[in-house]
């Protein structure tokens, strides 16, 4: 059996680290906001080359997190229209809704599984004061065709780099580095997966910075005065030790990510079979490997019936989930069909040679 995705054997290679650190941690007594958060932030933001990073709860938060300090600076307010792709996790969008702006959904573009770039200027209004691209499937989204675009317009531009930690663009720049603010997730299965939930936003605005280290607990400058409305997100100390652990080695997984990558590419030689754009450059970690075919209910059952797990990334489009009635009677008909066909096959950094040769013949004999 090979699965999709094993994140016992992920963490098992740090279980001596983690082990150690969370020893000194339970000794510390600092269970909350404390000196290993701190540190956190101070290596992800150098990784990253931002100015600022703030450990938030998850990778909701730290989207909506963004969009409320903003409101707070007054760059957006109750209403304004955030443009964003249709075909995106939900939680992009539901950090729109959370905080009280409005999505303004765009059609996929099939090669690039992106928002159709020429769509962008059609789509805005004079309402529309931000952009939110997500790096989805890790693969960075075209960073400078959208700042130009929102530079023009007088858009912010907020990065959903939930998938993507590591990815980097033709200059060498990181995801999270690529517009005013960028919020990632450290949810178990991602690229730097935390043995919880977590997440963080990265920006070079010291203000927003400022802003969003308050909202996180409580809206408090310094204890127990509240200067904000603020939430309680912070991320936790514990989740912390565990991520400064990985931290280190996510290049290196990234690196493997992308070897399985290229095998993939070159190796799986299927007509049934549509296999996913890539250059060959830094610009996508694959955090999934997602791949189209037309029969996807009984091509899974094979993969199945042959010991090889899958997934669906992902099977509803946002705008027609139950959770999204105001968005239902939108159609997008290019995301639509994107939805009916990918499938995800195993990627991890801990997969072995041998693992990736029998998905390439297994996908080949089908
Ligand atoms: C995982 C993910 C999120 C949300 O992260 P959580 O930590 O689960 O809240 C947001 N956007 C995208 C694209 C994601 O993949």
């Amino acid at each position: 059996m090979i699965p999709f995705l094993d994140l016992h054997q992920v963490n098992l290679r740090f279980e001596g680290e983690f082990k150690a650190n969370y020893e000194e941690f339970l000794k510390s007594g600092r269970y909350i906001l404390g000196e290993h958060l701190q540190l956190f932030e101070k290596e992800f933001a150098d990784y990253c080359g931002t100015l600022e990073c703030i450990g938030v709860g998850n990778g909701l938060d730290a989207l909506r997190l963004i969009l409320e300090a903003y409101k707070e600076m007054g760059r957006l307010g109750a209403g304004d229209e955030v443009l964003v792709s249709s075909n995106t996790f939900i939680a992009t969008i539901l950090a729109i809704k959370q905080a009280g702006l409005k999505p303004l959904l765009v059609e996929t573009d099939p090669n690039t599984y992106n928002f159709k770039i020429d769509d962008l200027a059609q789509v805005a209004t004079q309402k529309t004061k931000a952009i939110m691209p997500v790096h989805l499937y890790g693969q960075l989204s075209p960073m400078e065709d959208i700042n130009s675009f929102a530079d023009k317009n007088g858009l912010l531009v907020i990065e959903d780099a939930a998938q993507a930690h590591g990815a980097k663009d033709v200059h060498g720049k990181f995801a999270g580095n690529l517009g005013d603010a960028a919020a990632f997730s450290f949810y178990p299965s991602k690229n730097l997966g935390a043995l919880g939930d977590g997440g963080a936003v990265t920006t070079n605005d010291t203000k927003l910075a400022e802003i969003v280290r308050k909202l996180r607990n409580y809206g408090a400058s310094s204890k127990y005065i509240n200067e904000l409305p603020g939430f309680n997100s912070r991320l936790d100390e514990l989740q912390a030790v565990f991520l400064r652990t990985k931290l280190p080695y996510l290049d290196a997984d990234n690196k493997r990510r992308m070897q399985i990558a290229a095998r993939y590419l070159s190796e799986i030689n299927n007509e049934k079979i549509s296999l996913p754009m890539y250059s060959g450059a830094t610009d996508h970690v694959f955090h999934l490997f997602v791949i189209r075919v037309k029969d996807r209910l009984e091509f899974m059952e094979y993969l199945k019936d042959h010991g090889v797990g899958s997934l669906i990334h992902y099977p509803i489009p946002p705008h027609k989930q139950p959770a999204l009635k105001e968005l239902n009677q939108l159609s997008f008909p290019l995301c639509e069909q994107i939805h009916e066909e990918v499938v995800s096959i195993p990627m991890s950094p801990v997969m072995m040679d041998n693992e990736v040769s029998q998905v390439i013949s297994i996908l080949n004999d089908y």
